[in-house]
Parts: structure tokens; sequence; C-alpha cells
């Protein structure tokens, strides 16, 4: 076997399927384009479904991919087996209705095993396949010439993720020798099972069913290839070293991480598991924050804060105190470089975001201990047990590590559910896998789009009407020959000025008519062989294939499209200039009404920064650019400095829009000729619709002006409203205040006055009793607390007075007496107290001098305040 770096692994792969006629397919982004129902790109196929449902026909049919991936159902192993990681690297062959089974048995096997390729030795080699599958048991048997003892059958061999695409797998084991046998029980011990002798490289997914949406399988029109290897895991064989992380690929990594944390990577299992995590998740968090993820408490970027958090909880167990995994970034970006540069381009962004993050997680985990301490002390004299949910609530929820909840307790002389918690955390992965599994489907493959190949040519950017001859009607998956009926059916004409939705810009509509036939155009979508479908509704008549047609596009609409779409190009530059070049664009919508726009970004835009990218735009307008639209090699464009839609797939021609320089960009859709033309530019809304995503809406021309428009009514609501000229709003506005703040401290004023007052007139109610003092009044008060406030200044006023108090609100009566203390020995307030709440239908009661009470009924309160009077008087007889 040939050394080789990872790097030139990788190379050699792909060299190899070029020689057998594959077209290379880009590595995607990690983050999903067009494609909700996936947290990650997770293997090579997943950025290949568009031809793997039919929905798209490569210009080959045959395609070779190093895809990055991440797969977060490994998390837990990561560190721990050999050959897991986050973030991987798939190497795949397809074939897309081209080749089956036994080519792509025979070429991953050419290739493992020839000597110009990887020359493995073939008796290490082992298959697995599905139990009903002959067809491949009779390849691996009769055409590689493999014993039976070497081929295993595997139930679970069965690639199904739902509706969509779905068939047996056969995969590929390479036997590492009896010294890795450690750690797995006898009977895991086979290709297939759980151990790390029997290393899986290769998996060959033979697709050749459709699973449909009413759970039954039927054989696919087109079937298709898909097969996958870890290039980390070939890298471990080819370098003859224990585990992925000993490749070259992480190499470097460790070595940064033992300069970092002055230990030894290699000294115990447990200090190099650290070693693994570190190394593993800063890989995954820096291409994920380059593909436009970042950390948050959501979906994606969750995913990212909990592999942070992971990290930076493994490296206490390299000493590690302060923030440092940020210093990892640069020789991540060093050692991918060659193949993904995206990583080194975007590498002062990417440390500022993982630094913020390690930041902000050591102070949670001062957070974590806080909420351990209070189930500590909620635990500590009962049970003296935290549950396996408390535990995995504070690893899940405040991402405190298990590890330390477990320390902690051990200190503290409490025991955690080890078992309970174990119980959640699987829980938690069921939870994934079932919504990684669910998400995965595919659509159905249209088999009369997909067979259709006549081109249909877009004459849309010249003209807005054209004469052509209709090609095509689908109906149900059928091709009719005429229709008429009342459902939408899809059309395809040998030519059309409809522009089919795509790159943001909405689809045009419009009439096709041929004598008394018309149809109405509802939406317009680019087909599996690129041609414009056409999705119609019959006003009139019928539809006839091979009849002609003249087609007109909805003339209003398109225009105001058109400017909206140019105005887009405008601000996406100018949102660069403003915020930086970060802000690439994450999303788009271009309509005749308005715009939008995602774009990453951490914070929302000040009102500043929307001012300034507004003032931009409109500035452009003004300035009247002209709109240069030329096709040419990608090469020519890159060169032009043409931004190009991160993500998206170019061919080597391209279509460049140059706005004078000042905007120049890839794109297919339709532009003014000259920016004046868009007229004026306005924002109208900045929001964040998700983890470091903003959205911009904003309109032109017509709808700016009506937007203004809409401002300036208002404003002359606001003006007559105040009964003053628009001008002098502002003015009146603040003279407003100034009055209002007046007669504030003007109420004030009177309410003290009035309480005083009131005060004195409590003077006048004051009466004798005998030789005692009294007062018992009704007053004003909102509540218990407010009374004992006006009794506290009655008191201090009428020191020798037995005073009872009772006020009313919503429907309540509160009370309070006081009596003297040099009187407590012959009436006491509490006895008081108590006759006066029964007549108010309520309790009270308290201390001799001082007590409380209240009841319901108000309407008795003049009777219980009369009771006072008579309890004094009867009291003063009795002596
Ligand atoms: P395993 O059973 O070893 O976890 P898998 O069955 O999940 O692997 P596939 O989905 O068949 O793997 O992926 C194809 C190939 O990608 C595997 O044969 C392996 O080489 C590689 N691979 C899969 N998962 C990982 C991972 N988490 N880290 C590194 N390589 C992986
Ligand atoms: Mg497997």
């Amino acid at each position: 076997m040939k050394q080789m770096t990872g790097n030139e692994i990788r190379d050699l792969f792909i060299e190899f399927f070029k020689e057998k006629d594959h077209m290379v397919e880009p590595s995607a982004p990690l983050v999903p384009i067009d494609d909700d129902s996936l947290l990650w790109i997770n293997s090579g196929v997943a950025t290949l479904k568009k031809y793997f449902d039919g929905r798209i026909i490569p210009d080959n049919p045959r395609i070779v991919n190093a895809q990055k991936s991440i797969r977060t159902n490994d998390i837990e192993n990561v560190g721990f087996t050999a050959r897991h990681h986050t973030f991987f690297e798939m190497l795949g062959n397809f074939s897309i209705g081209d080749y089956f089974k036994k080519e792509s048995i025979t070429l991953a096997w050419e290739f493992l095993t020839s000597e110009n390729w990887m020359g493995f030795d073939e008796s290490l080699l082992y298959i697995t396949i599905h139990p009903e599958d002959t067809d491949a048991f009779n390849i691996w048997r009769e055409d590689i010439g493999l014993s039976e003892d070497r081929i295993i059958r595997i139930e679970g061999n069965f690639w199904d993720i739902g509706e969509g695409p779905c068939g047996p797998n056969s995969e590929i084991f390479y036997d590492r020798g009896p010294d890795y046998e450690y750690d797995a029980p006898d009977e895991e011990m086979y290709p297939g099972g759980e151990n790390e002798r029997y290393l899986e490289i290769w998996n060959l997914v033979f697709s050749e069913f459709n699973h449909n949406s009413d759970g039954t399988y039927t054989p696919l029109p087109k079937k298709n290839i898909d097969t996958g290897m870890g290039l980390e895991r070939i890298a471990s064989i080819v370098q003859n070293v224990p585990t992925n992380f000993d490749t070259d690929l992480f190499m470097p990594l460790l070595q940064k991480i033992e300069e970092v944390s002055g230990k030894n990577y290699g000294e115990n299992d447990q200090q190099d598991a650290a070693f693994k995590v570190i190394s593993d998740h800063v890989r995954t968090v820096s291409f994920a924050v380059a593909d436009g993820a970042l950390p948050s408490n959501e979906g994606r970027g969750y995913v990212l804060r909990r592999l942070l958090r992971r990290a930076v909880r493994f490296s206490k167990e390299l000493g590690v105190k302060d923030a440092f995994m940020f210093s990892l970034v640069d020789t991540v970006a060093d050692i991918m470089k060659g193949f993904y540069p995206n990583v080194e381009e975007k590498s002062d962004f990417i440390k500022e975001v993982v630094r913020k993050e390690e930041e902000r997680f050591l102070s949670t985990l001062d957070e974590g201990i806080r909420i351990y301490e209070s189930i500590k002390a909620s635990v500590k004299d009962t049970t003296g047990v935290i549950t396996g949910e408390e535990a995995f609530k504070l690893y899940d929820t405040y991402g405190f590590p298990y590890e330390l909840t477990k320390e902690y307790a051990e200190n503290d002389g409490l025991r955690v559910d080890d078992e309970g918690f174990r119980e959640e955390m699987k829980k938690q992965r069921e939870r994934a896998r079932s919504a990684r599994k669910a998400g995965e489907s595919m659509q159905v493959q249209s088999e009369t789009l997909s067979n259709f190949t006549e081109p249909s040519t877009f004459t849309g950017y010249e003209s807005m009407h054209e004469e052509a001859e209709l090609l095509l009607i689908v109906k149900d998956d059928q091709a009719l020959d005429s229709y008429d009926g009342e459902e939408t059916v899809e059309l395809i004409f040998d030519k059309t000025p409809f522009y089919a939705v795509s790159g943001g810009q909405t689809a045009d509509t419009g009439v096709i008519k041929n004598g008394t036939s018309e149809l109405r155009v509802e939406a317009v979508y680019k087909g599996p062989n690129n041609q414009n479908v056409h999705i119609a509704r019959l006003v009139n008549g019928a539809v006839e294939a091979g009849a002609s047609y003249s087609l007109s596009v909805d003339e209003d609409k398109r225009r105001f499209i058109v400017k909206n779409h140019s105005a887009t190009h405008l601000m996406h530059q100018a949102l660069k200039d403003t915020i930086g070049e970060h802000a690439n664009q994450a999303g788009s919508l271009v309509e005749a009404e308005r715009l939008r726009f995602d774009f990453s970004h951490l914070n929302p835009l000040t009102e500043e920064e929307i001012r300034t990218i507004e003032d931009a735009v409109n500035e452009k307008i003004y300035e009247g650019l002209d709109v240069q639209i030329s096709e040419m090699p990608i090469e020519d464009a890159k060169e032009k400095g043409a931004m190009a839609l991160f993500g998206e797939k170019y061919g080597d021609v391209v279509r460049v829009v140059d706005m004078e320089e000042y905007s120049v960009e890839l794109c297919g859709g339709i532009h003014v000729v000259n920016t004046a033309d868009i007229g004026l530019f306005k924002i109208i809304a900045e929001t964040g619709i998700g983890a470091g995503i903003r959205r911009i809406e904003a309109v032109t021309s017509k709808y700016a002006l009506e937007y203004y428009k809409q401002k300036e009514r208002q404003l002359q609501e606001v003006a007559s409203a105040l009964k003053v000229k628009e001008d002098n709003i502002a003015r009146k506005i603040s003279q407003l205040y100034d009055e209002r703040t007046e007669l504030k401290q003007e109420i004030k004023d009177l309410k003290s006055a009035s309480a005083k007052d009131k005060l004195t007139d409590l003077k006048d109610v004051k009466h004798e009793v005998g030789d005692v003092e009294l007062i018992a009044t009704e007053v004003s008060a909102k509540n218990a607390k407010e009374l004992r406030a006006v009794m506290d200044d009655v008191k201090s006023a009428n020191q020798d007075a037995v005073i009872a108090l009772g006020s009313v609100s919503d429907g309540k009566v509160a009370l309070v007496v006081t009596v003297p203390k040099d009187l407590t020995d012959r009436f006491k307030a509490g006895d008081i107290m108590k006759g006066m709440a029964e007549r108010v239908g309520g309790k009270g009661g308290g201390r001799p001098d001082m007590a409380q009470g209240g009841g319901t009924e108000p309407h008795n309160l003049t009777i219980a305040l009369q009771f006072v009077n008579d309890y004094i008087t009867t009291a003063l007889k009795r002596v």
C-alpha cells in the first residue's frame, strides 16, 4: 500500500472516477440550500437529491464528489471510538439511471484493490449485503470472486428514509487485525458489529425502489447508485495509525492543542478523549460557521452551541481555563485550505464567533453551578438523589456538563441517578434520529417530465410576447393530446417569454391564447430538463398539443419585478459595504410589490446602518448606472470580481449582471436597462428570522412612493388631531409635554393639600366618649396598606385618641384600629376589631394597641364604625 496524505487520497478518489467518465460535483455548503427538511448536509447524496428524485437531470449521469458532512447523531461516540466524527468528508460516486449494482461493485473493488489505486490487501476486505439481495451476492461471489465466508448477510442493510428512492446496500469492511479487538464483546466481533477491528469504510446503496406516500414500494423507473466512503477512515488505514485522529488530517490540530494546554497527546485515554473531542468539534464549528451557520438556541445554531460547550467542557480535562478554541481555527483552515479555501477566507469572522461563544459559555458554567446549588438545597435533606431528569436538564438546558454534576454531587455527599440520566440521553438521541429520518425524504420521480427532452427556448429577456408551438401537455404525470377540464395543466412550448421562478425572482404570470381558446398562466418553474413548465388553467375553450399559441406576460407586473430585482443587487452591494463582507445572501424573494432579502449577520442593523444602505442604493439610482448583461467563461467572471451566490452551482459559461462595476453579480434574472428606472428605494422592515440571519424588506418605485404617501397621510392626521400645521407638530408636542408635566405637579400639590384637609376633617369627627377621645370614620384608601398609611398620619396628629378607620375599595372593606398604649388595659384594639369585622361580614385581629381586619359588606361599614362608639360606651359603664 502506498503512503498518502488525506489530501492525496481525496484527489486520487476523484481522479479514479473522473477516469471512469464521472463529472465532479463540488462540495456543497453544510447548510442545505432550498431544503428545509434537513438540518445539515450529512452525506454525499444529501446534496444530490434533486438528481435522485428526478427534479433535475444532470448533464452527466455519472457523478463523483467529496462532500463535507455533519452528523450529530454520532456526537456521543466522538472521542471514544477511533472512527466517528461530527464533521467528516464523504467520498462518493453516483449513477443517476446509468450503471447499477454490477458496475458500482466492480468500480469500488478496483479502486480499493488495484495496485494503480489504493492497493489494499484483498484478503483483509469483508462485505455485508442484504439477505435477499441475491444480485449483490452473485456479483461479489462470482464476478469479484470472494469466498462465501467473507460475504455477511445483514437484515439492516436496506437504505430507506421514507418517501422517495430506497433500496438495499452493501458495505465494505477492512480488517484492522486482532490488536483492534479491545473493548468489544465477542458477539460483536464481526464485520457490521460494534467493534474497531472490522472498520466500515464504504457503503454502496442500490437505490431501486420508490417508497410511495401510501407506504408501498414500486420499482424505480430509473435506478440509481449512491455510495459513501469516509475519508478519515481510509486515511487511518493508509497511514497505518490506530485512529482517524492520528492521521495528517488531525495531527497538526492535536499538536496545536498540546501547545495551548501544555499537556501531551498519547499519555492516557482520558486526556486523549479530550484531544479528540476538541479537535473534532473545532473542525465542525469552523466549517459550519464558514458555511453560514451561527451558534444560537435552536436548530442548527443549537448544535454548534452544544459542540462548542462539549469541547470547552473537555478542555477542563487538559487544565485549560480560558477561551482557547478560537485559537485553533487557523490550524483547521491550514489543514483544509487546499480543497476548502473558505475556512481560511473567513477565519477572522469564525474566530470572533467562536471566542464570543466560548466566553459566554464560561459564564454559563457559573449559572449552571447556581442551578446545581438550588437542586442540591432541595434534595440534600430529603432523597439525597439528583434525578436523571434534573441532571439531564442541567446538561441539556444549561449546558452544564454531566461529569461536573457528578463531581459536585460526590463532593456534597449526594447521589446522581445515572441510569435515569442515560435514559434521558437515550430519549434525546431517539428524538434526534426520528427527526433526521423524517426529514430526509425526497420527492417521487415524475417520469413524463424526466423523459421529455425537447428543448424550450426562453425569449423573455428581450420580449414579453411570443408565438410558440405547444409541445407537451402534462396532467397527473401523463402526457395528453388535449385538455378541456377545469384543473391546472402543465405546458411546455418550443419557446416562451415566461420567466420560471429562480434566483429569488418570482415567475411571470400572463395569458396564452389561440382563436377562442384562452389560458391563464398561474406559475412557471424549471423542469428536470431545463424547459420552463407553465402551470396554466383554461379560461375558455380547450388546449391542444401541437397547436400554435400566442403567449403574453403580464407586462405591468413584470416591469415592477425587474425594478425590484435590480434594486436587490444594488442593496446587496450596499449591505456589504456598510456592515461587512460576511453579509452573504441567505435567501431572496423578488416580487412586483416588494423585495425581501435574507443575509447572515449577528446583530440587528442599527437605524444608522439602515439609512446608510438606503442612501447608497438611492445614490446609485440617481447616478443612473447602465446595466450591462453578458455571458462569459466563469474564470473571466471571477476575475471581474463577480459576486457568486454562495453554494450555487454554475456552469462553465455564466451570465454576469454588471452595474458599472458598482455591483457585479452572476445572475439569470431580468433587470432594468439603467438603474434610474428603479425610481426610488425604501427599506420598510428589518427583522431577525433565525439564528444569525436577518431579513430586509424593501419597496421601490410606485410602491416606495405609496409608502411615503401613506406616511404623509398619517402625518396629516396627527397634525389635524393636534390642530397645528405639519411643520409645527414637533413644537406642539413638546409644548404639550411641558403642559403635562406642569399639570402633573399641580395634581400632586392638590392631592396632598386635600389629604391634609381630610386630616383636619378628622379633627371634626373626633369626639369624646366619657374621658376617652374617639375617632371612628370612613376614609378613602385603595387597600389595607394605604389605609395603614392614613392611620399613621391621623395617629401622629391625634396621639391620645382611640382611632378606628375603615375604607371601601373594589367592594371590599378594610379596617384598622389603634388604641393608645396607656388605654390598652381598658380597651383592646383586637376586641374592637373583632366586633367591627363581624359587622362587615369578615374577620380581624391583632395586638392590644393595633388591629387590622376587613370584610365584604361595604354597606355595613357605618354600623361597624357605630359599634366602636357603642363598645367604648358600654366598656366605660362596666367599670
Ligand atoms: P457507522 O455504522 O460506522 O457509524 P454508517 O453506517 O453510519 O457508519 P454510512 O451512513 O453508510 O455510515 O456512511 C458511509 C460512510 O461514511 C461510512 O462507511 C463511513 O466510512 C463514513 N462515516 C459515516 N459516519 C461517519 C462518522 N460519524 N465519522 C466518520 N466517518 C463516517
Ligand atoms: Mg453502517
